[in-house]
Order: C-alpha cells, then structure tokens, then sequence
C-alpha cells in the first residue's frame, strides 16, 4: 500500500483482515488530505448538478461505514463514531435563498431527501444560527465521523492485524514478473500486489507514466474552533454571497468550519481566504464570535477530469485508488472495497 490516509488505511485493514500480509508505506500516515477533512459523509448536502453518480454511489456509504465500524470494533473493541445528525441548509440573502431553491431541485430529482423546516416551529434546530435565518432545508441521511478518531481506529487495528508500517516514501514503483516492487531511498521492497492510494500526489516514477487517469490537487482548508455545542442538532451548510459554508459541531463544543477551495497546491494559510471563511462563518453563526481559534488545517483535495473517483488496475498488478476530491473520507470503505476484490481476483 503506497499512501497511508483514509483510503490506504482503510484499504490495508481490508485486505489484513482477510488475512493478507500488508506493508503501508508513507513518510507520515494519516497527516494528507485526511487530517483537513471535516468527515461529512453527506451524501445529500454534497448533491451537486451533473454529479447524479457520485451522489448514487455515496448514498451507499453510510451502510459500508456501519459495516466498517463493526469490522474494526471486532478487532479493536471499539467503533466508529458515527454521527447520524443530518444537515440544516440555510442562505444568508435572497440570492442565496435561489441557491437553496435550485439545491432543493436538483436534490429532489436526485430522489435525495429534502424538507423544509420553519425556525418558529423547529426552533431547537436553529440554535446557535443567525435570528434572521428563518427557514431551512433539512437533509436528514447525512452524517459525519472524526477523521481523527478513524485514523486512529483504523492504526490500531492496523497494529493488532500486523500491518507493517514503513515510514518511507515510494520514488518508484514498477512490476516484475508475478511481482510488484517499489523503491525507497532504503532500498527495494517486493510484493505479490500493490495500491497506490498517494492522494493528490503525483505517483512513483515507473507507474506515473503508465496509467490513464489524471488528478489535480485542489487546495482545502478548515478552521477548527472550541466554544459551541450544537452537537445534538444537524450539521449546517449554508450559502454565504454565493459561497458555500459548513459546521461540524462535535460534543464538547469542538467545531469545524469549512471549506476554503483553490485550484493550488502550496500548503499555506492566504490571510484573505481565512478571512473569507470567518466572515461567512460569523454570518451565519453569531455565536461563534466568542470561541476560541484553536488551529486550521490544509490539505489537497484529489480531483479527477470528471470530479469522480476511479480505480484503475495498471500492470494487472498495480491499482491506483483515487480521485476521492471532496468524498474521500465518505468513500474509505467502498475503495476498500475495491482493493479487496482486486487483489482476490489476481491469478
Ligand atoms: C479541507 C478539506 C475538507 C474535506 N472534508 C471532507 C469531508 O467532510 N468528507 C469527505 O468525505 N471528504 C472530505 N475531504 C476530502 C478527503 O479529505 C479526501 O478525499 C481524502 O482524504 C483522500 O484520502 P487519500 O487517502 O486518498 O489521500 P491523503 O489523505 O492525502 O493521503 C495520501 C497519503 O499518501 C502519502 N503519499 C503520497 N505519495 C507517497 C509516496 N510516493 N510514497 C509514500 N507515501 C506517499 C501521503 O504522505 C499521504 O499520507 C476534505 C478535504 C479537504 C482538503
């Protein structure tokens, strides 16, 4: 496995579990994309004009994360936090009430599910939002993880399952006969099978320039703050001036606020985009004036020519796992999935 985020993480636990011996290979497991993420697995709120697939294909999502869940409490003792919470879609001005409306549209004819709720009558539901908010679009199948907590999860029952990990970074990759091999500057590793699940990163000289598929980083960021537990109510989502906006509030009053997107790859922090951020954040939800600022995190999205993820198999050995943009937490298990039928199908 070259990559240990979500996807290599949940991939390798996998293929361990069935009794595979796997080696992860990644200079920093768990700290790409994965560690930005806010961990929605929204499958409504996420609906977007031309994406019906996409949409179909994460609407399965929540049943592999029971499953997932259930897979690594059987290793670990312990579960997946899964926060079955929907979302609350609300627009800060008349123009974006008409992004509500054409949302509420494209999700109906989706067949997602998409009700209006009214603050006089669901008002616990608005906690926290801006008193001029008066109406929303409750979309009740999402959920959300803590992409910490799965990362940690999915290490330990890494761990337990005698997942090797190597702290190393893949430069080239390639296939041999009825093996593969990977380099690193310690040396040459073989193997029978491998996945590359490097994210938004460009591939390992050797496979680079064999595979069809294309991805582009598309930078992300959250701001994560303390002081508001909404934790018993829907995530919110808003659009802001055109803008969109989310908050995930965690027990405790821990809340991630997102999400920044650029078409670049440089890990900063622009002033004006976290700026953008807050303001919209603010906006929407005033009592977040007072929390605290406790940290942001960046990281690259990994984005397709068509916005969908793929697998690809190159080499019949090789499987390049990837394009999840801004799913992949949401899609972890179902490209586990994918990896485990890949590997049982080699001859
Ligand atoms: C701000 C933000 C918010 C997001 N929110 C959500 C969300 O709410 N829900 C959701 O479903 N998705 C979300 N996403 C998307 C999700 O984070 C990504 O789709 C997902 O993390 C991709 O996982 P990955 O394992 O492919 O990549 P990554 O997490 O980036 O992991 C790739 C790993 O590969 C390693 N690597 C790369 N090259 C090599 C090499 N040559 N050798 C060894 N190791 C290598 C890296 O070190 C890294 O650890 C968000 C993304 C961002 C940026």
């Amino acid at each position: 496995m070259v990559g240990g985020g979500v996807i290599g993480l949940t991939s390798a636990f996998r293929l361990a579990r069935v009794g595979w011996r796997v080696t992860i290979f990644d200079p920093s497991p768990g700290a790409g994309a994965t560690r930005a993420a806010a961990g929605m697995l929204a499958s409504t709120a996420e609906v977007a004009p031309g994406e019906e697939e996409n949409y179909r294909l994460q609407l399965g999502a929540l049943g592999a994360w029971r499953k997932l869940s259930h897979e690594l409490y059987e290793v670990t003792g312990e579960e997946v936090e899964l926060h079955e919470s929907g979302t609350l879609l609300v627009a800060f001005d008349q123009s974006d009430r008409r992004l509500v409306d054409q949302f509420e549209g494209i999700a109906k004819s989706y067949g997602a599910e998409a009700r209006r709720v009214l603050r006089e009558h669901s008002g616990e539901m608005f906690e926290g939002v801006s008193a001029g908010i008066r109406e929303g679009l409750l979309l009740a199948g999402d959920a959300w993880v803590d992409p910490d907590q799965v990362v940690a999860l999915l290490t330990r029952a890494n761990e337990a399952l005698q997942v090797n990990v190597l702290r190393q970074f893949v430069l080239s990759a390639s296939t041999q006969g009825n093996q593969v091999s990977v380099t690193t500057a310690e040396g040459e590793f073989r193997g029978d099978a491998g996945v590359l699940a490097t994210g938004a990163q460009p591939l390992p000289r050797g496979l680079a320039e064999r595979v069809a598929n294309v991805v582009r980083p598309v930078r992300g960021m959250t701001v994560r703050v303390q002081g508001l537990d909404r934790s018993s109510q829907p995530m919110v989502r808003a659009y802001v001036r055109g803008r969109s906006f989310y908050m995930v509030s965690r027990p405790g009053g821990y809340c991630v606020l997102g999400a920044s997107s650029d078409e670049k790859q440089e890990l900063l922090v622009e002033v004006g985009e976290l700026q953008r951020l807050l303001r919209d954040a603010l906006d929407i939800v005033p009592s977040l004036e007072t929390a605290s600022l406790v940290e942001t995190r960046q990281g690259l999205r990994p984005a397709s020519k068509d916005l969908a993820p793929f697998f690809e198999v190159v080499d019949e050995r090789w499987a390049w796992s990837s394009g999840h943009y801004r799913h992949g937490v949401t899609l972890a298990p179902l490209a586990a999935n994918q990896a485990l039928s890949f590997v049982l199908h080699l001859s």
